[in-house]
């Protein structure tokens, strides 16, 4: 079969285009059309309605950056909570901490598990860790309903689109509140902060409404529109930067292809055009 061009396209702007070697899995759920492909630069890559969600050559950053800002502040994280993140690339850093107990991963769609089963290995290998508790269920229902609590938490959702939209509601984060630990955090995929000013912004706002410490930090990575993305940070007591222990880090023996101790600081250092659009929704 003859190379040809997969292409996001973004809000009726922009395309991106990556050349594709072949169409590995296909198939619409339920919930959403879901898609991988083998590109010939960026290596597997799972769509779904159409936008990248992870390729093996770039995943290690969103991954590393949703996970380890949080796990390092935390001073003894041992469950975490996992809301969507199919492709399993967050789990799998979570997991890597050794002081965590648990894990539970709530994802909707069984189709985006399967297919990343089958064909991306490079992060579902971690549905075979047994500190894993893998749900296929509502993040939204889940929330409301369990009695389990956790240290952390880590919203790896969507756009605010389909079922993702109550993942961005305050109702969500209400619940969140009640199953957070006295001294948890909350990170969520914050969107783009070039393209999706009111998403972001509305995000921001619906934690202010539950969380009295709400912070926003960025990464750069590969495949999401504008390179430039953020994730926010909600905490009932620490601070995202004065509370990193840096020796936590060393200690850990972890070693990381994107995340290091002075990125971590650094990716809190907002640029101005953030800082007018955030003006009042975030802490110092
Ligand atoms: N890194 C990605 C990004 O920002 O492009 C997100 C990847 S992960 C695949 C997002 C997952 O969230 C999807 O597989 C989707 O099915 C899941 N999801 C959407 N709404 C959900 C809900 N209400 N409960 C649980 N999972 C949900």
């Amino acid at each position: 079969m003859s190379e040809f061009w997969t292409t996001e396209v973004h809000k009726d702007i922009y395309e991106m285009k990556y050349k594709t070697l072949k169409k590995l899995f296909s198939e619409k759920s339920k919930f959403q059309q879901v898609d991988v492909v083998e590109t010939r630069g960026y290596g597997k890559m799972l769509l779904n309605d159409g936008l990248v969600m992870i390729t093996e050559r770039d995943e290690f950053v969103y991954h590393d950056m949703i996970c380890h800002p949080a796990l390092f502040v935390h001073p003894n994280p041992k469950k975490v909570l996992v809301i969507g993140g199919g492709d399993g690339g967050t789990a799998r850093e979570v997991l890597r901490h050794k002081g965590v107990e648990k894990c539970v991963m709530v994802e909707i769609d069984e189709v985006v598990i399967n297919a990343c089963k089958e064909f991306i290995p490079q992060t579902s290998c971690v549905f075979e860790n047994s500190k894993l508790e893998l749900i296929v269920g509502d993040g939204v229902d889940y929330v409301a309903n369990t009695k389990e609590k956790f240290d952390v938490i880590l919203v790896d959702s969507t756009d605010p689109i389909g079922p993702a939209t109550p993942l961005f509601g305050v109702d969500f984060y209400k619940n969140i509140n009640l199953i957070l630990n006295d001294d948890g955090i909350v990170v969520s995929q914050a969107e783009s902060p070039y393209y999706e000013v009111e998403a972001q912004t509305s995000l921001l706002k619906v934690l202010n409404r539950v969380f009295d410490n709400v912070y926003i930090y960025n990464f750069s990575n590969l495949t999401y529109p504008g390179g430039l993305w953020s994730f926010s940070f909600a905490t009932k007591k620490y601070h995202p930067t004065k509370d990193l222990n840096t020796d936590r880090v060393k200690e850990s023996e972890l070693e990381f292809k994107y995340y290091t101790p002075d990125l971590h600081l650094s990716s809190f250092a907002l640029p101005q055009f953030m800082l007018n659009n955030c003006k009042g929704l975030i802490k110092n």
